[in-house]
């Protein structure tokens, strides 16, 4: 006896077919019936072949097993109500894989585009994503993307270090320029305090810069007071 064993394949194919038998709108009742029961068998068969699988995931994944196992749920086959949320379990797992994949295809490309930037024209966020990017993805770099990031990590290095430097001079530069300012403050003539800035003339009252408040009380009253006594006399 030759023994005939189907695929898997052909097993939902099976399935299909007398399905679509069973559902001919031409077809006589009693026709139908027994097509149903042949497919009802069929689903049977389906299930104990994909069972016989050590792992059924790649055979639930094919279109036509996935439609076979729907019309074995459809004529109330408890196995394919199991197989059934498998299938959708199985299409949510490959959905959220393709996500991830697309994710890492888009982060892999915004770190490429970084890293043929120079160093100095990075700016702040993108030497930020390159850091988190090489730590999220080195393993998936090319040996040119690693080298690349060496040489942008060096180079920023050297950019960090001549930045402190300069800030280093500008604070003391600024330092001395406070100390010149104090220096080059003025003491007022007449009333001895310091004030910042070019003063006035104390003349009549004395020679050199007076304050602001001294020029206002004490140089301007006499100035108008010699003024009118020049006129009387
Ligand atoms: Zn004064």
């Amino acid at each position: 006896m030759k023994i005939y064993t189907k695929s898997i394949e052909e097993y939902a194919t099976d399935v299909f077919d007398m399905e679509e038998r069973a559902t001919c709108r031409f077809s006589q009742q009693s026709t139908i019936d027994s097509h149903i029961e042949i497919v009802k068998y069929n689903v049977k068969r389906l299930v104990q072949a994909l069972s016989n699988l050590e792992d059924d995931t790649t055979a639930l994944k094919d279109y036509y097993i996935q439609r076979a196992i729907s019309i074995g749920k459809k004529y109330g086959n408890e196995d394919c109500k199991i197989l059934s949320d498998r299938i959708i379990e199985i299409r949510m797992q490959q959905r959220r894989k393709e996500r991830e994949e697309q994710e890492r295809r888009e982060e892999m490309e915004l770190l490429q585009d970084i890293l043929t930037e120079k160093a100095a024209d990075l700016c702040e966020e993108d030497i930020q994503d390159m850091y988190e990017l090489v730590e999220k993805y080195s393993e998936h770099m090319t040996e040119d993307q690693l080298a690349r990031f060496q040489d942008i990590h060096m180079a920023l290095a050297e950019l960090a270090e001549d930045k402190e430097a300069e800030e280093k001079a500008e604070r003391e530069r600024e330092l001395r320029e406070n100390e010149e300012a104090i220096e080059s403050k003025i003491t007022c003539v007449l009333c001895l305090h310091t004030f910042e800035g070019y003063g006035h003339n104390a003349e009549p009252l004395s020679v050199g810069r007076c304050c602001s408040g001294c020029n206002e009380y004490l140089v301007i009253p006499k100035r108008i007071k010699d003024f009118f006594r020049n006129k009387q006399s």
